[in-house]
């Protein structure tokens, strides 16, 4: 550390360099991600230093956290489910999954995720001593039910579905998983960290939620399709005793006990999530996604000019196509500045139609995909 403090202006002049190497959204297709709403960084400024932590010292934060559990759970089929905002989709995993080993019992735990499952839960396997068990997909790339079933065995303590799978966009069979789960009676934690606050804004009805008997706890983060400021997840629980196992004494605060896996937590996350949610409302949400899934649309029929094919129809704004010499046109795409991913298995391009997204500039992703995969329009 510099002995002496350099002056304001100069630290400020370092910070814009720094900020002129990010990367601003505009031809970012990769990201989960995506400019937070305005109104959610007015929020986050003006509760700079709330801490959560230590939510005695913050009660007008701790009621907005309460309100905004409480619109999740409304919007995620449960208006009474309980929990806490955490610091993203990897918290509210590994918490979810806490609380379905410990409150288990068992001596050597496993749990069974689709292999289409968020990196998370290879964290969490490890972080939680729990062995972790992979299930095959079917041709839409959603769980296969036998092969569910076939993992599970006399140590197993929990199911894990995805709605919204990072890499497709696929949501799993979650009544079948539910009724795997009732029928062996484990834990069912559905992981809709990006699906949360797409699926319930579509145009096609899928039950993912605590609507379905049987569903123990979702993740859902605001910090992606929710339009938050970063760090913000979602961890809701059907029952309040699934929160026990997650608490702790907290001799020295102003609380008795917590449940979060930080100690101290950005409360300005919690009140610009509140101020997002409550601001847009259902039908603010509905319309981003609309437009998102307009736009997805128009990609695919793009592409398909070009000759170039979807995996599987996209179920929400995400998008896998089939690209030939993949490296090859991802690299030159990059060279134009567009930032693209991939999907594992199989290989194809990933794209990620994000509400930073302009419809221009889709336009002209979609002439430099052709381009650079050496087509010409059929
Ligand atoms: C993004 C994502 C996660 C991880 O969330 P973080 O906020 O990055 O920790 C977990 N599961 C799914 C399905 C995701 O898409």
């Amino acid at each position: 550390m510099n002995q002496k403090g350099i002056s304001e202006k100069e630290v400020l002049s370092v910070l814009n360099a720094a900020r002129q190497k990010d990367t601003s959204y505009e031809k970012v297709l990769s990201a989960m991600c995506t400019m937070p709403h305005p109104v959610a960084v007015k929020a986050h400024l003006q509760f700079i230093e709330s801490n959560l932590g230590d939510f005695g010292l913050f009660p007008g934060t701790k009621e907005l956290e309460d309100k905004v559990i409480r619109i999740m759970g409304d919007l995620l089929g449960d208006s009474q489910a309980c929990g806490y905002i955490t610091t993203g989709g990897t918290e509210s995993n590994l918490q979810a999954l806490r609380a379905a080993r410990n409150l288990s019992g068992k001596k050597r735990p496993n749990f069974v995720v689709p292999t289409s499952a968020h990196f998370s839960f290879d964290k969490i396997g490890d972080l939680l001593g729990m062995e972790i068990r992979k299930a095959g997909l079917d041709k839409d790339f959603r769980v296969d039910i036998g092969s569910v079933e076939d993992l599970i065995d006399e140590n197993t303590v929990a199911l894990v579905g995805i709605a919204g799978s990072t890499e497709f966009g696929s949501i799993d069979p979650v009544d079948k998983l539910a009724d795997i789960a009732s029928s062996h009676d484990l834990f069912l934690h559905i992981d809709a960290a990006f699906g949360g606050f797409v699926i319930p804004f579509l145009d096609k009805k899928y039950d993912f939620d605590f609507s379905v008997s049987g569903v123990t706890s979702i993740t859902a983060d605001p910090h992606k399709m929710g339009m938050s400021t970063i760090p913000a997840g979602g961890l809701l629980f059907k029952e309040e005793s699934c929160l026990l196992p997650l608490e702790i004494n907290t001799p020295y605060l102003t609380i008795k006990a917590q449940h979060s896996l930080t100690g101290t937590r950005s409360g300005a996350a919690v009140a610009a999530a509140y101020a997002v949610m409550t601001h847009l409302g259902r039908e603010g949400y509905r319309k981003i996604v609309t437009r998102c899934m307009g736009m997805t649309r128009r990609l695919v029929e793009g592409a398909g000019e070009f000759g170039i094919e979807p995996l599987i129809d996209p179920v929400m704004n995400i998008v896998a196509l089939d690209v030939p010499d993949l490296d090859e046109v991802r690299k030159e795409l990059r060279g134009k500045g567009w930032f693209t991913s991939i999907t594992r298995t199989p290989r194809a391009m990933r794209i990620l139609v994000m509400p930073h997204l302009k419809e221009e500039t889709l336009e002209l992703f979609i002439s430099d995909l052709g381009a650079c995969a050496g087509r010409t329009y059929r």
